[in-house]
């Protein structure tokens, strides 16, 4: 590949000085750039020449000015600017992040009473009926108990309160948890007599009526109460809702750089809403299918992935086996330290994953499968093992575990001998820092907990992601938590002895996450004949000072030749 680009190079240079065929002129010229390509092949580069969408020849800036530049040649001398592929989110979920950027956000707040004032704040302008919708609340991350606790959760009567008519729903952050009010428990038709399902809980006070809070599959009255409502919109508002979204999420994306997003879990209804709609999504998007065995078969034998673009397209299903470890969701091998005699929550039958997986394989589809736990990940690892042995697999099958947060370390060396990426978000480390001793209790949270430096030691492939909105997209603060494991707002550090090199998170969010997407021969890197996304920042992230890397900017974002996103004022 690496030879291949030079030889490229090299013969689009001679091919410029020893024929008189008009050399094709770039459209754009980047030059004065502090470039890192990411491919080997380039090293001392400074000007990148682009035509068409796709980087035409790099070099540098004389050299290129020189061969390239014709009549209508855009320049943009960068000035020393650090200059890099443009940046994959290898984890996240595209619409509910263009949608959070509307509902209440709750990341930040730091108390329940915070969080009931803004719902109150919410309910004073919404119609009768209106659902207030909200997400990124977490009950770790508060400064105070709540004053009546249950497992450190408050319970619904404050909300219940400032909101009698209207339902609200605010979803934990981790996505496997969920707070509702009186009303929406109403319309939910939970009470004291509803079970827990499989999969799931209800928490409850000592009379056995719920207290408002619904952990992973119990989550599903309340979200389809909620989106019965969300149905009963026409059609047209609903796709006016999808496309607002798509647009934000698209804008977002280019203010942090980012020009391709891998989504961790699309519809085959909203993959063909997003084929009806790909002139208006702004990065490369390419999506996990979510749906039941029986729908996804469906789906794919009706041809739904014949419709590829480069704006949209999608080689994965998606699963999740398990919950999040705030949550107490995570499948873990040994109780938690402080819930004793419980070991979270399996999700998703195993019969149901070997179905998903059977047909990932049928139709030559990477498998991406959320495990948080310990068991989780030996028993996905177990079912990759057990498709490789019976062949069904090839050994570039690139399928990939979802987080794979906490490993017991004899299962750490298994992502490499059976090919498995581990898919992580380095952000959630310094996220959860807080609780995760508390939970693991020290001994397996220093051996398995984000155990990026023993997976990379042992030669495991990984992807790099932030998994927004479950956190904010920002990749700055996603590569200072991948190279220190220190948390920005108290300095709190999680093991630091797993973190990574710099050049290897970069790597991580260019042309490993191009990989796990496999997409390398597209992306990933500055190599001439792939897309010209590119980005522009105010530092040099390979080499400036630890605490610079939170506080870089964005100067320039450009997707296939065009500038998508400016800085006005660096
Ligand atoms: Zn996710």
């Amino acid at each position: 590949m690496t030879r291949l680009s030079s030889f490229f190079l090299l013969f689009t240079l001679l091919s410029a000085c020893q024929t008189t065929a008009p050399q094709p002129k770039a459209e754009m010229l980047i030059i004065n750039g502090n470039v890192m390509t990411m491919d080997t092949a380039y090293r001392s580069v400074d000007a990148i020449a682009i035509r068409a969408g796709k980087i035409l020849a790099l070099g540098t800036s004389k050299a290129l000015m020189e061969y390239y530049r014709g009549d209508s040649t855009q320049i943009l001398d960068v000035k020393g600017a650090f200059v890099m592929p443009g940046l994959i989110e290898g984890h996240g979920h595209f619409l509910s992040m263009g949608k959070s950027l509307t509902n209440l956000n709750l990341l930040h707040t730091r108390s329940w009473e915070e969080i009931v004032d803004s719902v109150k704040v919410r309910v004073a302008r919404a119609k009768p009926g209106e659902w207030i919708y909200g997400r990124g609340w977490h009950q770790e991350k508060w400064d105070k108990r709540p004053i009546r606790n249950y497992f450190g959760y408050p319970d619904h009567r404050d909300l219940s309160a400032v909101s009698p008519d209207n339902p609200v729903l605010l979803s934990h952050a981790s996505g496997h948890a969920l707070f509702a009010n009186k009303k929406a428990m109403e319309l939910a038709g939970i009470n004291s007599e509803s079970p827990d399902p499989v999969g799931g809980a209800i928490l409850r006070f000592s009379d056995g009526a719920p207290i408002g809070v619904f952990e992973e599959n119990a989550m599903y009255p309340v979200q389809k109460a909620y989106q019965k409502y969300l149905n009963n919109k026409t059609p047209a508002e609903r796709e006016q809702t999808f496309r607002d979204a798509v647009l934000r999420a698209s804008k977002h994306c280019w203010q942090w750089g980012i020009t391709s997003f891998q989504d961790a879990g699309t519809t085959p209804e909203e993959y063909q809403m997003y084929q009806k709609w790909k002139g208006e999504v702004g990065v490369r998007l390419n999506v996990m299918l979510l749906g039941e065995p029986k729908r996804l078969k469906q789906a794919l034998d009706a041809g739904i992935l014949n419709a590829q673009s480069n704006a949209v397209s999608c080689n994965a299903i998606k699963a999740y086996f398990d919950g999040a470890l705030g949550s107490y969701g995570a499948w873990m091998l040994e109780s938690y330290a402080d819930k004793p005699h419980y070991f979270g929550q399996n999700t998703t039958p195993l019969d149901t994953l070997e179905a998903l997986s059977d047909l990932a394989a049928q139709h030559r589809l990477q498998f991406c499968v959320h495990a948080i736990g310990d068991r989780a990940n030996r028993a996905v690892l177990d079912l990759i093992e057990e498709k490789l042995t019976a062949g069904v697999l090839t050994k570039d099958h690139r399928w990939r575990i979802e987080h794979a947060q906490h490993i017991d370390p004899s299962d750490i060396p298994r992502f490499h001998t059976l090919g498995v990426i581990a898919s992580m978000q380095p952000v959630h480390c310094t996220s959860d820092a807080p609780f995760v001793v508390k939970r693991l209790g020290h001994s397996r949270a220093k051996h398995g907990a984000y155990p990026w430096r023993s997976l990379l030691d042992a030669g495991a492939k990984m992807a790099i992601g932030t998994d927004v909105p479950v956190e904010e997209i920002n990749p700055f603060v996603n590569i200072y938590a991948a190279v220190t494991r220190r948390r920005l707002d108290n300095g709190m550090t999680l093991f630091p002895e797993q973190r990574m090199t710099r050049e290897e998170i970069l790597q991580g969010y260019t042309i490993w996450n191009a990989y796990a997407a496999r997409e390398e021969k597209e992306k990933g890197s500055l190599t001439p004949g792939k897309w010209a996304d590119i980005v522009v920042f105010s530092k040099d992230l390979s080499k400036c000072k630890e605490n610079d890397i939170p506080h870089n900017k964005v100067i320039y974002t450009i997707l296939g030749g065009n500038i998508v996103y400016e800085r006005k004022k660096i």
